[in-house]
């Protein structure tokens, strides 16, 4: 026996209907804000993550699942969505269709992680990356969209935090203070910060490590750092939000597990779920483009973790739209009623009907007891005599009620009945 790899799940047949509702939901929401699917590969040369997700972050450090192929190059599952779209976007041409150009995809990613709940080795996201546009208003309404998507699934108790992490211009001032700022302390900071105080000193203050995490509590904020751009687009972006109902709050400590984040960014959390509370998270990303070879183009995105959302929906007892289920099964007694019943179905498939019959070889009683079981909806037993009178008794299994219908009519009748 082989078992499954550590940090990985199966979908088991049972419980896929949840998983269809929640893709459904984002297919749903980018369908309303217009935004068009792409899927690009499971797999990327190595160097789009290390250019891409950037060589200080966890992600590019520890995380990623790297090999060597046959041919001697070395390839990376997709840590995350968004460096390969960025890719496609720059390698197909893209940014000379009209702008604003936007996408989504749903897309397993693969982390080398210590595996616990809601953190998996492979994991799946829902993300939209939109390309070209660097207003406030398309930052409102990339979060109006990640809002929309969790208002679908009935997540309403998470709190959308929102920060804005600068440009280049003042990012270099706010370095400058943080290196200031964290100098003198450096001798009591993890190794990993110490590397990144030369590298990004941004990058420690998402630092984990509780000696860590005491120090930078107290470090200057980007906010107060920001250039006269930054902060009129930030400010802009909450009013926008505010006018369209969405509640945040500014969290200034926000800055995000990847490199490539510009001005807005912001985290969707939940404290139902754990340690892991983050279900969804983005911002901007004004630079990547230009960075990864492609034109300079503003563009924003975010990714939301399907097997968290799907925890925390299971954990707040959030509804699910029931399982797909027979509408109704049709059993025959012997090779002839059998045949009839293949017929009938066959019909009802034909017309878009969920419908069912043996395949088991099983007697009356057992087909009747597996109908009920699979939760068939009515259950229609041809004998014999259905077949001579060319009626069938059709049984609703939630009440016990029983209703002759002419064998060649059931179609009609359970379209009536479904109203
Ligand atoms: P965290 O701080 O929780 O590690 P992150 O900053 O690494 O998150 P992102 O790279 O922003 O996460 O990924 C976007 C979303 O993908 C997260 O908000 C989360 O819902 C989900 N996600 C990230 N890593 C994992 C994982 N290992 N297992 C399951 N879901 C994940
Ligand atoms: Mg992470």
């Amino acid at each position: 026996m082989i078992n499954i790899p550590k940090g990985t799940k199966d979908v088991l047949p049972e419980l896929s209907y949840k998983w269809r509702f929640i893709e459904n939901a984002a297919r749903e929401t980018a369908e309303i804000f217009n935004i068009n699917e792409v899927r690009t590969p499971v797999f990327e040369h190595t160097e789009l993550f290390l250019r891409g997700v950037g060589e200080t972050t966890d992600v590019v450090n520890k995380e990623m699942y790297t090999f060597e192929d046959k041919g001697g190059r070395s390839i990376t599952l997709k840590p995350e969505g968004t460096a390969g779209v960025v890719r496609m976007f720059i390698e197909n041409g893209l940014a000379s269709t009209p702008m604003p150009l936007k996408t989504f995809y749903i897309t397993p990613c693969f982390r080398y992680e210590r595996p616990q709940a809601g953190r998996l080795r492979e994991f799946h996201q829902f993300g939209v990356e939109v390309f070209g546009a660097k207003s406030a208003e398309t930052d409102a309404e990339i979060i109006f969209a990640a809002s929309t998507f969790l208002n679908k699934l009935g997540v309403s108790k998470t709190e959308l935090q929102i920060n804005s992490i600068g440009c280049r211009i003042c990012r270099a001032e706010y370095n400058k203070a943080l290196k200031d700022y964290f100098r003198p302390h450096l001798g009591k900071m993890c190794a990993t910060c110490r590397a990144r105080f030369d590298k990004n000193p941004l990058r420690m203050l998402d630092c984990k490590e509780e000696d860590c995490k005491k120090i930078t509590a107290n470090a200057p904020k980007i906010l107060d750092y920001l250039c006269g751009d930054c902060k009129t687009h930030f400010e802009k972006v909450k009013r926008l939000l505010t006018a369209q109902g969405v509640k945040y709050v500014v969290n200034p400590r926000i800055v995000r597990g990847l490199d490539y984040y510009t001005k807005t960014v912001f985290e969707f959390i939940s404290t139902d779920i754990g340690a892991q509370g983050a279900v969804c998270a983005g911002g901007r990303y004004d630079n990547l483009v230009e960075e990864l070879g492609g034109a300079a183009l503003p563009a924003i995105g975010f990714a939301a973790g399907i097997e968290r959302l799907l925890l925390l929906m299971e954990n707040t007892g959030a509804s699910f739209p029931a399982a797909q289920k027979p509408l109704i099964y049709v059993a025959g007694m012997d090779d002839i009623t059998r045949a009839k019943a293949f017929e009938i179905v066959a019909e009802l498939r034909l017309n878009g009907i969920n419908a069912e019959a043996d395949l088991m070889e099983r007697s009356v009683k057992a087909q009747f007891k597996y109908a009920d079981k699979s939760g068939a909806h009515y259950v229609a037993v041809i004998g014999g005599n259905e077949l001579a009178a060319n009626t069938v008794n059709i049984k609703n299994m939630a009440d016990g009620t029983q209703t002759a219908v002419n064998l060649n009519e059931i179609y009609s009748y359970l379209k009536k009945e479904k109203k």
